[in-house]
Parts: structure tokens; sequence; C-alpha cells
């Protein structure tokens, strides 16, 4: 399962590119909920957040 780390990501509201992550799910299992990225327990780690996001804030 993909892994936030919140030291790289700490806010959805500072993502440079405008919290693509949540787009390119092709599960739309993550999610922002109260600013914070939150990736859902059914991620098959297929890797497209990991590609895309612009702090390297997530990792499989
Ligand atoms: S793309 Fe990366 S930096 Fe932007 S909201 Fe998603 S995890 Fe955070
Ligand atoms: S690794 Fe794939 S399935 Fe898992 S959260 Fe990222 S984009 Fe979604």
């Amino acid at each position: 399962m993909a892994k936030i780390d919140r030291k790289l990501c700490e806010s959805v509201n500072d993502c440079p590119e405008n919290a693509t992550c949540i787009g390119i799910c092709p599960l739309n299992v993550i999610r922002n909920v109260n600013n914070m990225i939150i990736i859902g327990t059914l991620c098959v780690d297929c890797g497209e957040c990991v590609q895309i996001c612009p702090k390297k804030a997530i990792s499989i």
C-alpha cells in the first residue's frame, strides 16, 4: 500500500501541483481530509501517485 510522508507533504494547500495525486489514482483511493492526504487501504500499488508527486512524498 502506498504511504504518504507527512514531513514532505504537510498540507494539501501547499502542494505545488494542486494535489494532482488525488485525480491520478485509478481507484480513487487518495482523498483530501482536513487538508491532509489520506491513502485508502484499497490501493493496489500501481505507482501512478508516486510518479506524479512533485515532492516525492508518496512511496510504495
Ligand atoms: S501530489 Fe504530492 S505534494 Fe501534492 S498533495 Fe499529493 S502527495 Fe502532497
Ligand atoms: S499507488 Fe496507485 S492505487 Fe495506490 S494510491 Fe497511488 S495511484 Fe492509487
